[in-house]
Formats: C-alpha cells, sequence, structure tokens
C-alpha cells in the first residue's frame, strides 16, 4: 500500500477563508500558502487535514449501514 502524504487544511483567522493543502508524493503542484488568498492575512491557522476526511468517512459509514 502506498502511504498516503498528510494532507494540511489551513484557515485564515480574520475571513475564514481555507484550504486544504495536500502535497502528492511524485510530483509538487503547489506550495502551502503563506497569506491568505482571500484577504491577504498571514494569520493562518494550520491542522492536519486527515482527521477531517476520517471523521466524514466514519459518519457516512454509519449513515451507509442505516
Ligand atoms: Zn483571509
Amino acid at each position: 500500500m502506498p502511504i498516503k502524504p498528510q494532507a494540511m487544511q489551513y484557515q485564515c483567522r480574520q475571513c475564514g477563508w481555507k484550504i486544504t493543502y495536500a502535497p502528492l508524493s511524485d510530483a509538487l503542484l503547489m506550495e502551502p500558502p503563506d497569506t491568505c488568498d482571500h484577504c491577504g492575512s498571514e494569520e493562518l491557522n494550520r491542522q492536519p487535514a486527515g482527521v477531517i476526511d476520517n471523521l466524514l468517512k466514519s459518519i457516512s459509514t454509519i449513515v451507509k449501514r442505516k
């Protein structure tokens, strides 16, 4: 099984803009943001996106079982 690169989610503290940065194993198509793409603020929260994805997956699994 290939190891999935860790995706990170960035969210602006000023306006709530957010983006998920997912590095690919073979090619880097984009760079992680330093500033908000929407308002230009440098105050970005950073957290692993995988936590959220796994949570959503487990929720949808529960829904499918019903
Ligand atoms: Zn912003």
